[in-house]
């Protein structure tokens, strides 16, 4: 299918990304890499008035750190956070999400900021976000405030963004010593959206006893799911087979999966026990034998 016609606005800076929106009206809509947008306006998902492209705003790009976070701008894509040293350094679980989203094309033009905009349940920036429990600053033209992330996905596709309001960046708290991150999914080929995937980050103290724990699914509900029953059966012991096998029987008062094209509700509950046992093994190798 051809896409519907649109105008196309490209603004050089916050305030005249702003003014290009009041003026086009609030069917308009902005532009990143253009990865998810630019395939629903191909299937007539989508027919927004006009596109405002946001990729010249400088404001919005660039990954830094200060002592205690890292930042990085909506506009970072998926292969500059894949390549940065510092995402390897102080953010390893974003490092490790990057090979499993889409493909080199897609990862060279898909931000960051898209991906969480867009808030598709089955993608992996949403959860890796939610298990950092990163905070996500939102501009408009009144200014800016921060969201958690756990409080900004809000259902399928439905996030706290209020009307001309965007993400401009985020913020994520540089890895401490005592925490452990990984992430882990299943998917049917390399590159597809996972069928169910786990962040999953722990802090585990001097005897590997787990101090806090934020596994985070994804593909298992309308929005990433911090799977809270599990994380309680986590806290407090060491992270061993035992522990594991109590927080995979607690997934069922945390998950609700709908069913969709890979499967039903049992079997994604199956899958999320196996990714749990999965990525706790990958932080304590002794786990292996509770999949
Ligand atoms: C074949 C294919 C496979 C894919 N596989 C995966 C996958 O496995 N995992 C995965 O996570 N993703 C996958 N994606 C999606 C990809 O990651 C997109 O890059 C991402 O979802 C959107 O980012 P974007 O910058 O391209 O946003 P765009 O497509 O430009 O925009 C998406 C939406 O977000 C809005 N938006 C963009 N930036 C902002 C902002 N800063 N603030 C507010 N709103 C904004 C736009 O208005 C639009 O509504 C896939 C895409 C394709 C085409």
């Amino acid at each position: 299918m051809k896409m519907p016609p649109f105008a196309y606005g490209r603004a050089a800076s916050l305030s005249e990304l702003f003014a290009l929106w009041t003026a086009a009206g609030h069917e308009a809509k902005i532009l990143a890499g253009g990865q998810s947008l630019l395939a629903t306006l191909a299937f007539r998902l989508s027919e927004p008035s006009a596109l405002i492209d946001i990729t010249g705003i400088e404001a919005l790009k660039g990954i830094s750190a200060t002592r205690t976070h890292l930042r990085l701008g909506a506009l970072a894509t998926h292969a500059e956070i894949g390549a940065s040293d510092l995402v390897a350094r102080h953010a390893p679980l974003m490092a490790e999400a990057v090979p499993f989203i889409a493909h080199p094309a897609i990862r060279n033009r898909g931000t960051l900021g898209g991906s969480l905009a867009f808030a598709d349940p089955a993608a992996e920036w949403p959860a890796v976000m939610v298990a950092l429990d990163a905070s996500l600053t939102l501009a408009s033209a009144s200014g800016e405030r921060v969201v958690a992330a756990e409080k900004f996905f809000r259902g399928l596709y439905d996030t706290a963004l209020k009307r001309r309001e965007i993400i401009a960046a985020v913020e994520v708290q540089k890895q401490r010593k005592t925490q452990r991150t990984a992430l882990v999914e299943v998917a049917r080929r390399s590159g597809d959206y996972a069928m169910a995937g786990l962040a999953l980050s722990l802090d585990l103290d001097g005897k590997g006893v787990v101090s806090d724990a934020r596994p985070v699914f994804f593909a298992l509900g309308d929005r990433p799911v911090l799977a809270k029953a599990a994380a309680k059966a986590l806290i407090g012991k060491p992270l061993d087979p035992r522990s594991v096998a109590t927080a995979q029987a607690a997934l069922e008062r945390d998950l609700d999966p709908p069913a969709d094209i890979h499967g039903g509700p049992a079997m994604k509950l199956h899958l999320a026990r196996v990714l749990l046992a999965r990525a706790a093994a990958r932080i304590a190798p002794g786990v292996r034998e509770a999949a």
